[in-house]
C-alpha cells in the first residue's frame, strides 16, 4: 500500500532507447516524481560513464524510477549502495541464494554480475535535486548477449528459475519507493551494515580502475558515506562512486 501511495505515473513499454533517458527527460521538465518506466527491451541501455547495458527483448527486468528531493545532492550520498541493498532484499523474498554486492552498485551472484544500477542526476543540485534510479536485472538474457558484455555475468533463471516476473518487479518497487521516500532522513548510515554484510570484496585484493589510472590494494569496505576504502602501501585511500570501477586483482 505504501508503494501505491508513492508511485506516480507507471509506464510499461515493449521497447525504448533507455528508461533512464526517458525518466531523466521528464524530471528535467519538472515532471516525473515517482514515475516508473519498465521496458522489455532497451536499444541504448546505459551503464556508467558512457558504457552500455545489454537489454535485449525478453532478457531481463529493466526499469527506472524518477524521484525529486527537496535539498541538495548531499542528500544522495551513498544512495547507489543503498539501492543495491534494496535489490538484495527483494531477491531474498524469493529465496534467491548467493547474492552479494560489488561496490558501488552491482548485484553479484556466484562471482558474476546479475544486476546493475545506474543513478543519474538532474536539477540545480543545491536546493533541489532529482535522481533517476535505473535497474537492469538479467532474467532470461540469451547467451548470445555475451558478445557485448566484457565481464562475467549471470542470469536469474540459472540461479533460481521460476520466479514470476511481475511478482519480482512488484517486490523491487516495494523496496525501492519507500527507500527513496525515507533516504533523506535515514541516509547511508541505515544501510551501511547491511551493505558490508553482503560485500563480495571486503578483505580481498582488488584493483581500482579509472580512465587514466589504476590502484591496487586491499578492499577495506565502505565508510559511512559509502566511499570505498582501499588499503595500499601502509595508507588508506577513499574512492567515490561514479569515478572508478572495482576489479578483482
Ligand atoms: P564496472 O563494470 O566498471 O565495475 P559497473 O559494474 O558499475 O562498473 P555499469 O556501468 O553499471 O558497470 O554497467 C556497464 C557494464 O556492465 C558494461 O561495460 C558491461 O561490462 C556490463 N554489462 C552490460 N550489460 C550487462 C548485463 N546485461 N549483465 C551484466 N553485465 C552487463
Amino acid at each position: 500500500p505504501r508503494t501505491q501511495a508513492l508511485l506516480g505515473e507507471l509506464i510499461l513499454l515493449d521497447r525504448v532507447d533507455s528508461t533512464n533517458a526517458q525518466i531523466l527527460a521528464r524530471l528535467e521538465k519538472g515532471r516525473g516524481h515517482g514515475a516508473v518506466m519498465f521496458a522489455e527491451q532497451q536499444t541504448a541501455g546505459r551503464g556508467r560513464r558512457g558504457r552500455s547495458w545489454a537489454s535485449p527483448f525478453g532478457g531481463g527486468i529493466n526499469f527506472s524510477i524518477g524521484w525529486q528531493f527537496n535539498g541538495g545532492v548531499q542528500l544522495l550520498e551513498g544512495l547507489s549502495l543503498a539501492v543495491g541493498v534494496a535489490l538484495t532484499r527483494a531477491l531474498a523474498e524469493f529465496g534467491v541464494p548467493d547474492i552479494r554486492l560489488k561496490w558501488p552498485n552491482d548485484v553479484w551472484c556466484r562471482g558474476r554480475k546479475l544486476a546493475g544500477v545506474l543513478l543519474e542526476l538532474s536539477g540545480d543540485l543545491t536546493d533541489r535535486c532529482a535522481v533517476v534510479v535505473g535497474v537492469g536485472l538479467n532474467v532470461g538474457l540469451p547467451e548470445a548477449s555475451s558478445e557485448n558484455i566484457d565481464q562475467p555475468w549471470i542470469d536469474l533463471n540459472r540461479v533460481h528459475p521460476g520466479i514470476g516476473r511481475n511478482d519480482l518487479a512488484a517486490s523491487l518497487l516495494n523496496q525501492l519507493l519507500p527507500l527513496l521516500e525515507t533516504y533523506p532522513v535515514e541516509g547511508f548510515a541505515a544501510y551501511r551494515e547491511a551493505w558490508q554484510q553482503l560485500d563480495q570484496f571486503s578483505g580481498r585484493s582488488v584493483r581500482i580502475v579509472s580512465a587514466r589510472q589504476e590502484w591496487t590494494g586491499v578492499d577495506r569496505g565502505v565508510d559511512d558515506t559509502g566511499a570505498l576504502i582501499l588499503e595500499a602501501d601502509g595508507g588508506v585511500k577513499r574512492f567515490y562512486g561514479g569515478e572508478v570501477s572495482l576489479r578483482e586483482a
